[in-house]
């Protein structure tokens, strides 16, 4: 991104074997994320900056150190680097790892790209999967994991009335990942009709068009008053937190994943006595993936109908044009 609204292709030097944990893939598909929009519209500072954290492709290059994988393997990667071995790594939370660093800093909106602690970051798949399946691999490598996680912490479980905050990919996970962790009763909020259908099909019963506070109030209408147990919080303002925070039963859950902007705060007074739990931040997609190829592998879940726009990279600048004036939901770059 040279700069805001302003992606650019270009030229940049093949990726090379340094560390001897690293791993080289040639990515088959990467995709545009919501977050890449934040420096698109000027939101996060940008100048010349790789883009993309995304991806799957197959294994070209391996160094010594590397174990679990070996070239010509089809892996699927976190978009937060993690050796995996670490205490933190071992708890599950893999996005917070000593060794830690995000993907979006290697750029994967791109042909190849050099993943450190390979063995620790990649899954590779039982075998090179069928063109049709790469979608949904794809979404493992962020919104599916992130959705799932935000499912997760939202404790979204058999005999839950589970509410979704935000409908963008996300979102649209979290309904999934809802489903699929037996949710009784999963309310999406959304307004456009075909995200709502999306949602119904991935397990949404309910659909609620309201916002902030009406949204919240909406919520409690539905549950008896008392709130959903569960709330994903997908979008990651000052309203979205609020809305998903009042949506809420004392005693239940948040799982916030919608990265939060800078001015988003939390009111002291009102955590209190809301006895909610909060619970969230970037993803440990690298706990999930194992879990989560297995269910696309199996054709159990098909989170890749979730792009609505495929191009080839080439044209990513006409991707971000699409997700910025909300024409796509999640494109897909074909390589
Ligand atoms: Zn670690």
């Amino acid at each position: 991104m040279h700069a805001p609204g302003d992606v650019r292709v270009v030229e940049r030097d093949s990726p090379t074997i340094i560390e001897s944990t690293d791993a080289i893939i040639r990515l088959s598909a990467t995709c545009i994320c919501g977050s890449d929009l934040w420096p698109y519209r000027g939101v996060e500072a940008v100048d010349d900056t790789p883009m993309g954290h995304e991806y799957v492709g197959i294994v070209e290059e391996i160094g010594d150190a590397v174990k679990t994988l070996k070239v010509g393997d089809f892996v699927v990667g976190s978009f937060v680097i993690s050796d995996n071995t670490c205490e933190i790594c071992r708890a599950g939370y893999q996005s917070h790892c000593v060794h830690g660093t995000f993907v979006s800093q290697i750029g994967t909106q791109s042909e190849r790209a050099r993943i450190p602690y390979a063995d620790g970051t990649l899954v590779a798949t039982p075998e090179r999967p069928d063109p049709e399946l790469i979608p949904s691999l794809l979404t493992a490598s962020d919104v599916l994991g992130t959705g799932w996680f935000a499912a997760v912490a939202a404790e979204a479980r058999p005999g839950n009335t589970v509410a979704v905050v935000g409908d963008g990919a996300v979102g649209l996970m979290g309904v999934l990942a809802a489903k699929q962790l037996g949710a009784e009763r999963i309310i999406a909020m959304s307004r456009h009709p075909d995200r709502q259908a999306l949602a119904r099909e991935f397990g949404a019963t309910d659909i609620v068009e309201e916002r902030g506070d009406d949204g919240a109030a909406r919520i409690k209408e539905l549950t008896d008053g008392l709130g959903a147990h569960s709330v994903i919080e997908a979008v990651g303002t000052q309203e979205s937190l609020m809305q998903a925070i009042r949506a809420t039963r004392p005693g239940g859950h948040v799982g916030y994943v919608g990265v939060f902007h800078e001015d988003v705060t939390v009111p002291g007074p009102e955590l209190f006595f809301s006895g909610v739990h909060l619970h969230g931040g970037p993803a440990p997609v690298r706990r999930f993936l194992p879990e989560l190829i297995d269910l696309i592998w199996r054709r159990e879940i098909d989170p890749g109908k979730v792009f609505d726009l495929v191009l080839p990279l080439e044209e990513v600048a006409e991707g971000y044009r699409a997700m910025d004036e909300r024409r796509a939901t999640k494109v897909l770059l074909t390589i």
